[in-house]
């Protein structure tokens, strides 16, 4: 008898001891979880019947019971500038989903969602002011970005020049659309299959997940899988975080950088502290020296990360001036503090920072 769809698991929604459990129940030997895993996560094959070691026995029952569903990638607009692929994918329930692939000498790093939209409703960001929040993406929906985004490099639907290097996918960083801590369970899972020695293996210094500050579970989050941090913080004060992440009326910044004490980094490593650069708002030698004094605690822990703001309809804002970057970043500098500026990748393809609204480029 066929099984009903409802009762057909989509494998990328499990980690590999999941499979493992279900394979035991479905008295299947263990070994064959790991044969599937390398398919999907190395070969990119989400085709059972393209497992060519795998008995055809055993692909039937596998087709019985499971899929491989990877969101499906809709429209691809390249920036030749800096090497960024924006990708436009969709999800099962027609649901629009962005990631962005870049590509550097040392580095292919793909930018992952984890929701569609976003509750939070910053105001600087495109995001949460232009989209509708409507759900957490599944663990297959986020790994399923990578996923199609690596087969798409790997069948040439990009240019001859990069696809050796993107071949590989060396970077995940959770900095798409939606807050990450918001969707616990899924993006825990993600982690687990992208460290995974036998699906992505990816070295877990190459992974960060970025968070407005939803405090609940971050340490924990972050110790568990020892990935890289960045926190939005972008204001020194509460009266200013207030007024543009309304998060910061539920979780304080006391609170935030009393729980990134907890965080456990190594000698050489660090919490990235980013801030985007609004001019006449938060950019000035007075708000360069709050930030200094409220991240004294954590100086030996923290880096500081400058990001000029990229300018959104919803707000009247500018990006702050080169110049006053310089001068902010020098005095950071001067008090101690390791500081870099980003210079936003992916800009031609709406793809950077707070840029994330779906825009179809081309
Ligand atoms: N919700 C998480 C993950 C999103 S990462 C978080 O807030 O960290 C996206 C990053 O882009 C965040 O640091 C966000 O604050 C920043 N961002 C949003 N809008 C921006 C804008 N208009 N200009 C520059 N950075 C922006």
């Amino acid at each position: 008898m066929l099984n009903s769809p409802k009762t057909i698991i989509n494998i990328l929604n499990l980690t590999i001891s999941d499979l493992q459990e279900i394979f035991k129940k479905l008295k299947l030997e263990k070994y064959r979880a790991k044969q599937i895993f390398e398919w999907i996560y190395k070969k990119s094959i989400f085709d059972f019947d393209q497992m060519i070691n795998l008995p055809a026995k055993l692909r039937t029952q596998l087709k019985e019971n499971f899929t491989i569903s990877v969101p499906e990638i809709t429209n691809m607009s390249e920036s030749k500038e800096d090497n960024s692929y924006k990708f436009l994918l969709e999800t099962n329930d027609k649901q629009q989903i962005e990631s962005i692939l870049m590509v550097t000498d040392k580095r292919t790093t793909v930018c992952v969602s984890c929701m569609i939209g976003c509750p939070l409703k910053c105001k600087f960001c495109a995001t949460g002011m232009e989209l509708k929040f409507a759900r957490n993406l599944k663990t297959s929906e986020i790994i399923g970005q990578i996923l199609a985004i690596k087969q798409f490099a790997q069948e040439k639907k990009i240019s001859e020049e990069t696809f050796n290097v993107t071949e590989k996918i060396t970077n995940v960083v959770f900095m798409g659309m939606g807050e990450p801590l918001l969707n616990y369970e899924n993006v825990d899972k993600t982690l687990e299959i992208l460290i995974d020695e036998n699906s992505f293996g990816l070295n877990k210094k190459r992974i960060a997940l970025s968070t407005a500050g939803i405090i609940k579970n971050l340490s924990k989050l972050i110790n568990k899988h020892g990935i890289k941090l960045a926190i939005s913080l972008h204001f020194p004060t509460n009266k200013l975080r207030d007024e543009y992440m309304p998060i910061n009326q539920k979780f304080k910044i006391e609170e935030l950088l009393a729980e990134l004490q907890k965080i456990n980094i190594g000698k050489r490593d660090s919490i990235t502290i980013e801030y985007i650069m609004m001019r006449n708002i938060n950019d000035s030698l007075k708000h360069a020296d709050q930030l200094i004094k409220i991240l004294k605690p954590l100086i030996s822990k923290v880096k500081i990360n400058l990001i000029p703001y990229n300018p959104t309809k919803f707000l009247n804002v500018e990006a702050s001036t080169e110049e006053q970057i310089n001068v902010f970043a020098k005095f950071l500098v001067g008090k101690g503090i390791m500081t870099t500026v980003r210079r936003s990748k992916g800009k031609k393809v709406h793809g950077a920072c707070g840029q994330f609204a779906l825009k179809k480029s081309n």
